[in-house]
């Protein structure tokens, strides 16, 4: 048998790593910089098939075609149009969808990664915690996203945040394999401290990123500020209350030297007091971090409502004056059906995909 008709189970491209690359062509009898030529066409040509790479012998080609899968996300919807706000639905092999967000505003265009088919973390106020868990994406469908949203935007994106559908630290191997390939210099290039992973407090996932010597961007869904507010809209409270979240937090920003962000969602009538101010002042007065609040962004299956914008004020000014770096972010994404999962949830409900069942955390 040659090298070229070796048995090798199919991959998907956007999964490799460099690495990956240079043993695959290493396997085949290929020189290294075939690796190259490969790694610089998916992600600087952007292909869609290895066919499109005409500098490649037609039986390597060949062989890639059969062995790895060039594009594993389809793109079938788009909601938005340039240049505001676009949502992509990107539909899976097993035919399962997820959603990617393309932000593009002050000269940077940033996307808005999905880590999961569903989530099975059953936050009360996500279309997606409605829906469920189905499964991990792989690496190759996480970048593939990343690649989606680059010929869509017809260029690379400059930024790249994990607040899509799913918790990447629930999928912690594929999130870190994903970031690898995004930050190789001769493929998208997008550096660790444009990287954002937004969390629902997964304590353990904070704590091996402090391990990993990166300089990524942390962001932590807080929204409450005492444990019995936060454990009734956020369920994952209970395993990791918001002192053991904000020591770990603490710790990353010693290790990485970047400053957290807390995401705060104001819900009329839940969290949005003069005390609730007072409280999240108590519990973050300690350490250097960032507030960002957040009106809700209301979904059919939460009763919850925004606040008024007098309220945001008075609690931003709350926070101010107790000296906590607060900012207060429009949800830019409220035109386009933005709350987590609404896209792929109407999708499902126009019959594209069956829903999995509700699970709870
Ligand atoms: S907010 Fe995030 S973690 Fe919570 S249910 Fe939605 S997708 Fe899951």
């Amino acid at each position: 048998m040659d090298a070229m008709s070796k048995e090798i189970p199919q991959r998907l491209a956007h999964g490799l790593l460099p690495g990956d690359w240079q043993e695959l062509c290493r396997d085949l009898d290929m020189p290294g910089y075939r690796a190259d030529q490969i790694w610089k066409g998916l992600y600087q040509q952007r292909i869609s098939s290895f066919q499109e790479l005409s500098t490649l012998p037609a039986d390597l080609r060949a062989h890639l075609d059969e062995a790895v899968q060039a594009d594993p996300v389809r793109l079938t919807h788009v909601d938005g149009k340039p240049p505001g706000t676009r949502k992509l639905l990107l539909e899976l092999e097993d035919a399962d969808a997820v959603e990617t967000v393309l932000i593009a505003a002050q000269g940077r265009r940033t996307v808005c990664l999905s880590t999961q088919a569903g989530c099975k973390f059953g936050c009360v106020f996500c279309a997606s915690g409605q829906a469920g868990f189905k499964r991990n994406l792989q690496a190759g469908e996480i970048v593939g996203q990343l690649v989606a949203a680059a010929r869509e935007f017809g260029d690379t994106p400059t930024h790249v945040v994990f607040m899509g559908i799913g918790e990447p630290f629930d999928n912690y191997d594929a999130l870190l394999t994903s970031i690898r390939i995004m930050n190789d210099h001769d493929g998208l290039n997008i550096g660790a401290r444009r990287i954002t992973i937004s969390t629902v407090g997964v304590v353990p996932g904070i704590e091996r990123l402090c391990t990993e010597n990166m300089q990524i961007e942390l962001s932590v869904s807080l929204h409450a500020s005492n444990d019995e507010a936060r454990s009734e809209i956020m369920p994952i409270n209970r395993r990791y209350p918001i002192d053991t979240l904000v020591r770990a937090c603490a710790a990353y920003t010693e290790v990485s030297n970047r400053i957290v962000t807390f995401e705060y969602t104001l819900i009329c009538g839940v969290n949005d007091s003069p005390e609730c101010a007072e409280e999240l002042t108590a519990r973050l007065g300690g350490f250097a971090c960032r507030v960002n609040l957040i009106r809700l962004n209301p979904i059919d299956e939460y009763e919850g409502e925004a606040c008024s914008e007098a309220t945001v004020k008075m609690f931003i000014d709350l926070l101010h004056r107790r000296g906590i770096n607060a900012t207060y972010r429009d949800s830019r994404g409220r035109h386009v059906n933005a709350a987590c999962g609404q896209l792929r949830l109407r999708a499902a409900q126009n019959s594209m995909h069956a829903l999995p069942e509700k699970m709870t955390t």
